[in-house]
């Protein structure tokens, strides 16, 4: 039977940033993959209007997913950086939805218990879809869904990432898709001139700040696409060295959803993998 994948990201870059290779791996292997985006991404820029960012972002975001491979992504639509303005249990409600709707094997997010998360979406999503997982299956939360047609639901697996991934106890071998994660990045181009701008402001600020580590990068145009697959392979190769190989993306990993964390352990963990991965598409 395909495995059914859900991913509820805050933003429309985070699952790639985040789980990308893991995700290609997966859908390499056979996998379905959905990603739902809570926001619209109408913040992040220095240059473009909020609703031209958005749109710019929707595109951005499709484009990314196709790349992977993902089967579908789903817009909530909120505004960016407001999550936390929601009514209580909103955004719980509309993931329990989603997860009774798609019936996922293996569920996607942030790890609402990682330390040091700054952004109030991603940790307004990841409360709420731990809570949506953990209650699905129960036909008394949210029975209106249940009146609609929707059936309860478990979801089997989760994989909780983080910014500080301080509870990760598995790591997912990517070196066979590293690339097209990269790839996939490369394709939020709105999101790279940001973070390359922000890079480049902090930079000035700091004594020994990020710019002066890429000493590959010489000018802004074409420096802040190098720059991003430059953070991504140092990210993977650290998280890699953490359990000894190459590169990997590291999550915490449950063994039910719900469950407080397992011993902090790391783990190198082979996804299998019937056909080999897609080629790289990103080269430089
Ligand atoms: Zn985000």
């Amino acid at each position: 039977m395909t495995q059914q994948v859900l991913v509820l990201a805050p933003h429309p870059d985070d699952a790639e940033f985040y789980a990308g290779g893991t995700l290609a791996k997966m859908i390499a292997a056979g996998a379905t993959v959905t990603i739902v985006i809570a926001t619209n991404g109408d913040k992040g820029s220095f240059e473009l209007e909020a609703t031209r960012l958005a749109e710019v972002r929707r595109m951005e975001a499709l484009r990314a997913a196709s790349l992977l491979g993902v089967r579908e992504v789903l817009f909530l639509d909120h505004v960016d950086g407001e999550l936390d303005r929601l009514p209580p249990g909103h955004l719980r409600g509309q993931f329990m939805r989603t997860i009774r709707q798609q019936r996922p094997d293996v569920l996607f997010t942030f790890d609402p218990f990682a330390p040091f998360e700054d952004h109030p979406d991603h940790r307004a999503v990841a409360f709420a879809a731990l809570e949506a997982a953990s209650f699905a299956p129960y036909p008394l939360h949210h029975p209106e869904q249940i009146e609609e047609g929707s059936a309860v639901h478990q979801v089997a697996e989760a994989y909780f990432f983080a910014k500080h991934p301080m509870y990760a106890n598995k790591a997912v071998d990517i070196g066979e898709t590293l690339e097209l994660k990269i790839a996939a990045l490369q394709e939020h181009k709105s999101q790279i001139a940001f973070l390359y701008e922000d890079w480049v402001r902090k930079a000035t600020l700091a004594s020994e700040g990020l710019v002066t580590a890429m000493p590959e990068i010489t000018s802004r145009e074409g420096g802040a696409a190098q720059g991003m697959a430059w953070m991504i392979r140092q990210q993977a190769r650290a998280d890699g060295a953490a359990v000894g190989i190459p590169f990997a993306e590291r999550f915490r990993y449950p063994t039910t959803v719900g469950q407080r964390p397992m011993a902090k352990r790391e783990t190198a963990v082979e996804l299998r993998s019937d056909r080999p991965a897609p080629p790289p598409k990103w080269t430089g």
